[in-house]
């Protein structure tokens, strides 16, 4: 939307007439601050496009097919509400085929055969829990390994005649040690004749998995895409029809309109046609404004780190000695998500002493806001009121008190 804007002053309007909060986001595509921005005009005109006529759905699914082949080299695609909607659908695709009549019979009567064996590692939270999502098309999981170790023989001892799927998860989420890589854990499923979900919603990869065997991947249109809230699911195609064919079951409530549907084509576009090199070079420059802007302050080291799953990113790593800086990481990210604007950052590992700060998706004029925010907040360090303890229980649980905060107190 604002990308081509040339301005450098941020623009409020929008917030202000609505009586919104103004954010800066520099935590990442996080789905509770609207997720991205569209990257290119045609998104928002092809979504208004689509508001103001009517159309055979059929076609519509059918050129996001085309598109999402383009995209990943799979052989079929479709869309759906979400990344999320799109794990329930792959799962139920895996137990009922082509079937309408085992479509129409879930969640509530999957048949024997509907286990899905999941790493317990991978058994992750991205704001509801994965096993939620699972259970959406009645199918239970069925958990191999533990926490932080899983063998071959315990993903091969779950995987039998009453398993449906094999889900593999590709997340900064999970576990990143000790967990079947991709290409064994497809093998180990395949040699049982299970089909392979992968669940790659944050994922800049979008040939890697289909290529490495993956029989079905879900991705987020509104994530590193810019497109609007919508899943992509990429593969064989039986399975996709499968998954489509679920809109006469629990896929209804996870339908997407014709609107969403243009917009993440237009989307998937827009990222085929991208110059990304330019964008990552806007990209390091922020960080390094950033890094300059912190160099100095007491207590504070910052430097570039490589994306965990190894997206082509880099964040600023903060590191926070709480002796020097007055604070430990956990109140600062609290005490600069309390700012007008509030930057929201990214905080989820501050307990072990840090905050990152992710240059996507930036709009004109927040990275010299932020740079200047976080020397005014770290310099002046006043945050008696925040216990440390606190922030990070909320930070932690405030997922869940947000939801229940909202509309309350009478
Ligand atoms: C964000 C995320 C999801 C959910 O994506 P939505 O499109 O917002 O539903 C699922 N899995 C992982 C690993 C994610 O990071």
């Amino acid at each position: 939307m604002a990308n081509d804007q040339p301005s450098t002053t941020p623009d409020w309007r929008w917030h202000d007439e609505n009586g919104f909060r103004r954010v800066v986001n520099v935590a990442g595509t996080m789905t509770g601050l609207g997720a991205s921005v569209a990257p290119a005009p045609e998104v928002s005109r092809e979504t208004a496009a689509a508001t103001e006529r009517f159309v055979d759905m059929h076609e519509l699914q059918a050129l996001a097919s085309t598109t999402i082949t383009e995209l990943t080299g799979a052989e079929a695609g479709c869309l759906t509400a979400s990344a999320g909607a799109g794990i329930s659908l792959a799962v139920a695709a895996c137990i009922t085929g082509l079937d309408p009549a085992r479509v129409e019979a879930l969640p509530l009567n999957p048949g024997p055969k509907s286990g899905v064996a999941v790493q317990m590692g991978h058994l992750c939270e991205y704001g509801s829990s994965i096993t939620t999502g699972v259970a959406l098309a009645g199918a239970n999981v069925r958990v191999a390994g533990t926490a932080t170790l899983c063998k071959d023989f315990q993903l091969s001892a779950v995987l039998d005649e009453n398993t449906a799927a094999a889900l593999y998860v590709v997340s900064h989420h999970v576990v990143h040690y000790g967990q079947i890589p991709f290409e064994r854990f497809a093998r180990l499923a395949h040699e049982k004749g299970v089909p392979v979900i992968v669940d790659a919603a944050s994922e800049y990869d979008l040939r890697g998995f289909i290529e490495k065997g993956a029989d079905l991947v879900i991705y987020s249109g509104h994530k590193f895409l810019g497109g609007p809230t919508s899943g992509i699911i990429a593969g064989r195609r039986d399975l996709v029809r499968a998954c489509y064919l679920q809109n006469i079951g629990i896929g209804r409530g996870m339908k997407i309109g014709k609107e969403s549907i243009m917009g993440a084509i237009a989307a998937m576009r827009a990222w085929m046609k991208r110059d990304h090199a330019a964008i990552r070079a806007r990209e390091t420059a922020a960080l390094e404004l950033w890094r300059k802007a912190l160099s100095d302050l007491p207590g504070i080291s910052a430097y570039r780190v490589p994306d965990p799953t190894g997206n082509p990113l880099e964040r600023l790593q903060v590191d926070v000695d709480p002796e020097k800086a007055g604070a430990g990481a956990p109140v600062i990210t609290a005490a600069l998500g309390r700012r007008d604007p509030a930057i929201i950052v990214r905080g989820h590992e501050a307990e072990l002493g840090y905050f990152q700060l992710d240059p996507c998706n930036l709009l004109p004029g927040h990275a010299e806001l932020v740079a200047a925010a976080l020397r005014d907040e770290i310099s002046r360090g006043a945050w008696e009121e925040i216990d440390p303890e606190e922030a990070l229980a909320s930070a932690r649980n405030g997922g869940t008190e947000g939801y229940l905060r909202w509309l309350g107190n009478g």
